[in-house]
């Protein structure tokens, strides 16, 4: 991994905050310190954003030297670069800042997105029978389903990210221009999103990566903000509007021009609206749109700009920017879409099905009476997030009756 969400024990004063946000349980307080559980975790970053010692952090890469092993570096700037900016900030001055940094080639995401959106509107015309299809480019709300709700597996949508289509269409493209092998193109893709990372180092179904590296926006802002001050030359290739819609929630829908569909950011809602679908609830609905963090992509935890300035700058940009650039990859998409280029295989979900039913029943059954023993006022004392959850720990002989501070008190 070239980051990660890192902990540094340290800092970590044991407030139980992180461990009450964390979305998939994946946090314990022992001994006064949280303990992540990695299989648990879907790297969505809210463990960074509710700790206020600084205990979370992403581990970056010192990718400035990974750039000299490439002939040609191509730089992707996720589609909520130009909202980071004050407004006003002219697109060709930060794409020529980031050149500056030592890129080679911007291609923007935008571009790869737009085709997606095109893709996400064939696939549901197409399959009429699957309502509510569900996003596929959140991978942090993606490992959720995986983890949580392994039965809306086949809502998915399973379509590649504007991320992995861009990398593979800059390769191309850089692979032409320069008439270079695949070994000598480095991709790095400019992230808002920790998720990301695990998307390129451990993808989820049979995708293989097309980005070499993932930056996060946070580690490069001031240097790139430097050089956007001082920037003049106004030469770059403009992003795709349509495309640009992706950064902020019910951009993509928009941008696949569909009508019947429901957009939803902020984790604790996407697991409200998940539980619905999951329900049967919302079986009229085309097109669900999930993102983890506030107002979509914009409020990623490597953002640097409020998540709702970045979202106005987004409209900003979308309304001043003149003409609709033409996207020539356009012209091949009906070919592109007819072999499965956008498509990618989700994990056989037979694994869950096969679960031994007779086992898990006695597993509620047990759990249920340790339950029924501990208080039921998901205090969070204990250091699991919920009494469910340390009746979950004690099945699984990971604590014991005796952490609860309530029984104790009583006793
Ligand atoms: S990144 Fe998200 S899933 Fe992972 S430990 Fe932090 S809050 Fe939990
Ligand atoms: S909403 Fe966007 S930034 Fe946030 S976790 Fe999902 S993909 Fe990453």
């Amino acid at each position: 991994m070239n980051f990660s969400i890192m902990f540094d024990k340290e800092k970590c004063r044991g407030c139980t905050n992180c461990m009450k946000k964390c979305p998939t349980q994946a946090i314990r307080i022992k001994n006064g310190k949280a303990i992540i559980d990695h299989k648990k975790c879907i790297h969505c970053g809210e463990c960074i954003r509710a700790c206020s010692y600084g205990a979370y952090s992403p581990e970056c890469i010192e990718w400035k030297n990974e750039t000299n092993a490439y002939k040609c570096k191509i730089a992707i700037p996720s589609t909520t670069i130009y909202g980071q900016f004050p407004r006003g900030t002219d697109i060709c001055v930060v794409q020529n800042a980031i050149l500056k940094l030592g890129f080679d080639y911007v291609y923007d995401e935008s571009w790869a997105a737009e085709l997606v959106a095109k893709a996400i509107k064939k696939k549901i015309d197409n399959n009429k029978d699957i309502r509510p299809f569900i996003n596929t480019n959140c991978p942090a709300t993606l490992r959720l389903i995986n983890i949580r709700y392994p039965s809306l597996t086949e809502n998915l949508i399973a379509l590649k990210t504007p991320m992995e289509i861009a990398g593979i269409l800059a390769r191309n493209n850089a692979r032409k221009k320069f008439n270079l092998e695949d070994k000598d193109i480095g991709v790095f893709y400019i992230t808002p999103c920790p998720a990301k990372l695990l998307a390129v180092t451990d993808p989820i179904g049979n995708l293989g990566p097309s980005v070499d590296w993932v930056i996060p926006l946070n580690k490069i802002y001031g240097e790139l903000y430097q050089k956007v001050v001082k920037e003049d030359n106004l030469i770059c290739s403009y992003p795709s509007l349509s495309g640009l819609k992706w950064s902020v929630c019910g951009g993509q829908s928009k941008s696949a021009k569909l009508t019947n569909f429901i957009a939803v950011n902020g984790m604790e809602n996407v697991i409200q609206i998940l539980e619905e679908i999951e329900n049967g609830k919302l079986s009229g609905v085309d097109y669900v749109e999930v993102l983890a963090c506030v107002q979509g992509c914009v409020g990623g935890t490597f953002n640097v700009i409020n998540p709702f300035i970045a979202s106005s700058n987004n409209k900003y940009i979308l309304n001043t920017l003149d003409g609709e650039p033409i996207n020539s990859d356009l012209e091949c998409f009906e070919k592109l879409y007819n072999k499965g280029f956008f498509e990618f295989e989700f994990p056989d979900t037979e694994s869950v099905n096969k679960i031994n039913i007779k086992e898990a029943l006695k597993k509620n059954e047990e759990i249920k009476q340790i339950l029924a023993i501990l208080p039921g006022l998901d205090c969070g004392s204990c250091g699991s997030p919920t009494c469910l959850s340390h009746a979950e720990d004690i099945y699984n002989g990971q604590s014991t009756i005796f952490e609860c501070v309530v029984l104790r008190a009583n006793s």
